[in-house]
């Protein structure tokens, strides 16, 4: 039996894919423990796993909407959210670490503090990856802006201040990429198929492309006309009134039923009285929406996207970061969806339209569905875990 710890930030589209794979563990009695924080515990403990809370332990769980988007665009400031959880978790998860012997931890990408703990007790790592991997080639799919790139420089003096810190308390970090990014020699799992990861091709034996785990729909939701479109923002920057607004009046003349998913910042009655083809509702069990839905108007979540590719939904893409650009960018490339020119209803329309009238978008959004369900899933993901937690050198391949 296996001892295995899991880290994770405090987000739906970070955790819910490891869910399944804690679940495939602990059904073959392995022990597994899983650092996260309160609003995650229910799902956590009904996978299997000891939740262990990180509430209270830095800034990671008290940030706003507004700070949380800052996170994907201002490297010093992420940073330093980073750098300050893993310092404020330090005591804790080292005298745990010593207690549990764990055989291997797992910790998502950005929840830096699971890895540089792994690096500092020299505990074997699997980096969980929610996005896409990247490595030199695939990031050319997100390129940064000058003034990203300008940011970035600026960051780095106040980088190095805080890589000085985590070394003060014996962690053996060289330089902010040392934990913000894996190389080729990091086991990785990536939850998404080598055909729609970008560069697949260029990524080591260590990188078990394992594809979406996607749950089972809870419910059953009703068609009421013969096209369904869905839109959602996904739920971190979802705070987009006029644009739900220009959604509502690109549909309101169309044959169709339109179902809207406007996240708990936006009250439902702030779009005012709405036809009956649209509804709209501030979270949806987005699963039973995309098994019926014909289309998606998406910020390309990298989850959402996986959702909908999974049902052979083609998209219409408004990304709102520059990771979920890569995402939308790597749909366009694979003729599975349009990013929108602008946000204006006139725009949305001529999308939408498009892509409902050229089949081409469906039948490539259903080829990336088969490579999907060619993958070895949560079971190869375990897989993979418990080669590391027995030191073996080779990797699971999809
Ligand atoms: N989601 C949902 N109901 C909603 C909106 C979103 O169940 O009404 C789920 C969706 O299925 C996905 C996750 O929330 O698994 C959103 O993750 P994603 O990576 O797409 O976007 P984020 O919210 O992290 O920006």
């Amino acid at each position: 039996m296996s001892k295995i710890v899991f880290f994770c930030i405090p987000a739906y589209g970070h955790t819910n894919p490891t869910l399944n794979v804690v679940r495939e563990l602990t059904a073959r009695g392995h022990q597994v423990w899983y650092y996260s924080y309160e609003a995650f515990r229910e799902r956590i403990e009904a996978a299997g796993a000891v939740f262990i809370s990180c509430d209270g332990y830095g800034p990671e769980q008290s940030l706003s909407p507004e700070d949380t988007a800052r996170v994907g665009r201002d490297l010093a400031f992420s940073m330093q959210i980073l750098v300050d959880t893993t310092l404020a978790l330090d005591a804790k998860v080292c005298s745990d670490m010593a207690r549990l012997k764990p055989d291997c931890i797992v910790a998502d990408s950005m929840a830096v503090w699971g890895k540089a703990a792994a690096m500092k007790l020299g505990i074997p790592f699997v980096s969980s990856t929610t996005t896409f991997a990247f490595n030199r080639y695939s990031s050319k799919i997100m390129p940064q802006s000058p003034g990203q790139m300008l940011k970035m420089l600026l960051a780095l003096p106040k980088s190095s201040r805080l890589i000085r810190r985590l070394r003060d308390k014996g962690y053996p970090v060289k330089n902010v990429l040392d934990i913000l990014q894996n190389d080729a020699s990091t086991h990785t799992i990536v939850y998404t198929s080598p055909e729609f990861q970008p560069c697949a091709e260029t990524f080591s034996d260590r990188y078990a492309f394992v594809g979406p785990s996607v749950r089972p729909a809870a419910e059953e939701i009703r068609k009421t006309r013969d096209i369904l479109i869905y839109i959602s923002m996904g739920t971190v920057v979802n705070d987009l009134l006029p644009f739900y607004r220009d959604c509502i009046a690109a549909f309101s003349d169309m044959d169709c039923q339109v179902i809207l998913s406007v996240g708990r910042l936006v009250p439902p009655e702030a779009l005012g009285t709405l036809p009956d083809h649209i509804s709209v509702f501030q979270s949806v069990d987005q699963i039973a929406v995309l098994e019926k839905a014909d289309l998606f108007l998406s910020h390309c979540g990298m989850n959402s996207v996986n959702e909908s590719l999974y049902f052979g939904v083609p998209l219409v893409m408004y990304p709102q970061t520059s990771e979920q650009q890569g995402v939308a960018e790597r749909v366009s490339q694979l003729e599975a969806g349009l990013k929108l020119k602008r946000a204006d209803p006139a725009s949305i329309s001529e999308a939408v339209r498009k892509i409902l009238s050229e089949p081409k978008y469906r039948r490539n959004a259903c080829r990336i569905a088969e490579s999907f369900r060619k993958c070895l899933g949560a079971k190869g993901a375990a897989d993979k875990i418990l080669q590391v937690c027995r030191g073996e050198r080779s990797a699971v391949s999809p």
